[in-house]
């Protein structure tokens, strides 16, 4: 696992062990000893307790080298779980991951937003149902983080600005009733940014830009997400590309979400992305100009980021996985406009083709977790 943050436990060692048998999958009690410098003794208590509290458990034994055969170790991924919901407009998503990160079940439905306690109670219903129908032990839930289309301010229960959904900073107080675990609330895109870093382990510092219904990003620095002074940072949808441009959402004009979101494209192609893109596959003359006026348009936000950061771009949202055929016309349109460099190899794809906000908001929980055994 990347180490995200420090590691908080009160017991370094025995996190130190977890760790180790995490990273290496199987590992016996004599490698643990000898990579850690402990003595056997001091391994096998740490493993008994770790074992006490179900994290762990032996497998078999590893092929002798001579003498006796060593146990294998390893954790037990379905230990626990953290359940990641992404609210949008007209959807509520959901992710179950294991302590591995893997997904272990996820769920779509079509439940649009409103900012009252029939929407309240129908996601602590879906929540109950997803969790029923699943069979999964509700005490092995380590929380659960809700990753919506708003700003959040640093005690993750406070929405600071909301215009995609119509909510106010009441909506952790009103939802809270309804929902029978620990949980938090997270900007969508940070979480998103989160779950990209967590799998592009080539990756130390990106700039991760969402193209979804509203354009979105996030920031990390040396694996730490850097949020600003106000929890905006990374709020790349409205640096003014255009001067005097197009009308945002936000009510000001020239900002990159009016000319990056995804509907820009779906609008027309009857509101569906792949639709889009299957009429730019097949050379559609309209669908293929607005793709054209739309990587424009995006080649002049990403020059910004590279010249801002200087670090690796992840395109990710609705769009991004779309635009991984389409890689080297972005970089051929966006190479023009450095002034240092004559490629844009910094330009990377997402590797979460769906929902990547669920997913790294549950990761936020699991982190946190992992960093406290
Ligand atoms: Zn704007």
């Amino acid at each position: 696992m990347r180490e995200i943050f420090n590691i908080n436990s009160n017991n370094r060692i025995r996190n130190q062990i977890f760790r180790l048998i995490f990273d290496k999958k199987q590992i016996s009690k004599q490698e643990i000893a000898a990579q850690l410098n402990l003595s056997l003794p001091t391994v096998s208590q740490y493993l008994q307790s770790l074992k006490d509290d179900g994290l762990i458990d032996y497998s078999g034994t590893f092929e002798s080298t001579g003498g006796r055969k060593a146990k294998i170790i390893q954790c037990v991924e379905n230990a626990f779980f953290a359940l990641g919901l992404d609210i949008t407009r007209n959807h509520l998503s959901l992710v179950l991951i294991n302590m591995r990160g893997n997904i272990c079940f996820s769920n779509r439905i079509k439940l649009t937003f409103q900012n009252n306690a029939e929407y309240f109670s129908a996601v602590g219903v879906t929540i109950d149902r997803f969790i029923a129908d699943h069979q999964i032990d509700c005490n092995k839930v380590l929380g659960v983080s809700l990753t919506l289309p708003a700003i959040i301010a640093s005690d993750r229960k406070t929405v600071t600005y909301a215009t995609v959904i119509d909510t106010d900073a009441s909506f952790y107080r009103k939802i809270g009733p309804y929902i029978k675990f620990p949980f938090k609330i997270y900007n969508d895109a940070n979480a998103a940014a989160f779950a990209e870093y967590w799998v592009h382990n080539e990756i130390e510092t990106m700039a991760y830009i969402s193209l979804s219904n509203s354009v979105g990003g996030s920031f990390i620095l040396d694996g730490r997400q850097y949020t600003g002074y106000n929890e905006r940072a990374g709020e790349f949808g409205h640096m003014t590309i255009i001067p005097e441009g197009e009308t945002c959402y936000c009510g000001k004009k020239g900002c990159v979400d009016a000319y990056c979101c995804a509907k820009v494209l779906y609008d027309h192609a009857d509101g569906s992305l792949s639709n889009f893109f299957e009429a730019v596959k097949n050379k559609d003359p309209e669908c293929t100009k607005v793709f054209s006026e739309y990587l424009n348009h995006l080649s002049l936000a990403i020059n910004s980021l590279r010249m801002i950061f200087d670090c690796d771009i992840v395109m990710g949202g609705y769009v991004g996985p779309y635009l991984l055929d389409y890689m080297d016309d972005i970089k051929a349109i966006v190479a023009p406009r450095n002034t240092f460099e004559n490629n844009a190899d910094y330009i990377k794809p997402c590797k979460f083709t769906f929902e990547a906000s669920a997913v790294g908001g549950a990761m936020y929980y699991l982190t946190e977790f992992m960093h406290h055994i």
